[in-house]
C-alpha cells in the first residue's frame, strides 16, 4: 500500500538536459510497456492559425510544438502545453503517440527503466513544397544505430519523376487518422514550420 501510494506521488519522468536534443524526458522509475505516461497538452487550434502563429519563423527553425491531431485540428505545445513537450524523437523509441477522441497520448511501447530517455518516432510528415533542405532542417540525431536520420516520415523525399516513380505526390499529409502514424506536427506543413518540438533555448 505504503508504496503503491508513494509511487503514485512520484512522476513518470523529469525533465532535464538531452544530449539528443536540446531537453529531454527521463524515466524517474520503471515504466511498464503499454503505460499511458503523459497527455499531450496545449491550445488547440486550427491548421491555418498555427500556420499563422510559426509563419513568422525562420524556415530553419524546427523549434515549435505543434501537434496534429486531424484536418481540423493542432495542438499548439507551445501554448499552455505540458511537459510532454519535451519527449524527444528516435528512430528507435520507447514510447507511441496515440491519438483518441481528438486527445493525444505518449505510451510506452516497451518497458523503460529508470534514467532512460523517453522518446517517440515524430515521423514528420511531408509536403510537396518542401524546401530541398528539409531533410537537414529536421535531422535526427538520435544516434540510434538504425537512425534514419530524419524525423520525417517517409524517410526519403520522393524522388522527382524523373528519378522515381511518377508519383511524388504521396506525402500528402493526410490528417492523423491512423493514430499512431502520422502525429506529430506536419500535416499542413506549407513551410517546413509545423513540426518538431524540439526544445526552444
Ligand atoms: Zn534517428
Amino acid at each position: 500500500m505504503t508504496s503503491a501510494r508513494s509511487s503514485r506521488r512520484t512522476p513518470w519522468f523529469k525533465v532535464r538536459k538531452s544530449s539528443v536534443h536540446g531537453k529531454g524526458a527521463f524515466a524517474l522509475r520503471r515504466i511498464r510497456k503499454g503505460t499511458r505516461i503523459i497527455e499531450y497538452l496545449g491550445e488547440r487550434v486550427s491548421h491555418e492559425e498555427a500556420d499563422r502563429r510559426y509563419e513568422i519563423k525562420d524556415e530553419n527553425d524546427s523549434h515549435t510544438f505543434l501537434f496534429v491531431v486531424d484536418s481540423k485540428t493542432v495542438i499548439d505545445g507551445g501554448t499552455g502545453g505540458n511537459e510532454a513537450r519535451f519527449i524527444n524523437h528516435s528512430c528507435n523509441p520507447n514510447c507511441e503517440s496515440v491519438i483518441e477522441g481528438k486527445r493525444v497520448f505518449i505510451e510506452a511501447t516497451r518497458t523503460i527503466e529508470p534514467g532512460d530517455e523517453l522518446s517517440y518516432d515524430y515521423q514528420l510528415g511531408r509536403d510537396d513544397d518542401d524546401p530541398p533542405n528539409v531533410d537537414e532542417i529536421y535531422a535526427c540525431r538520435c544516434g540510434h544505430a538504425d537512425c534514419r536520420g530524419t524525423m520525417l516520415w517517409p524517410p526519403k523525399r520522393p524522388q522527382p519523376a524523373s528519378a522515381r516513380t511518377p508519383r511524388s505526390g504521396a506525402a500528402k499529409t493526410a490528417p492523423a487518422k491512423t493514430a499512431r502514424s502520422k502525429r506529430k506536427a506536419a500535416v499542413k506543413r506549407s513551410k517546413p514550420r509545423t513540426s518538431a518540438k524540439v526544445p526552444r533555448r
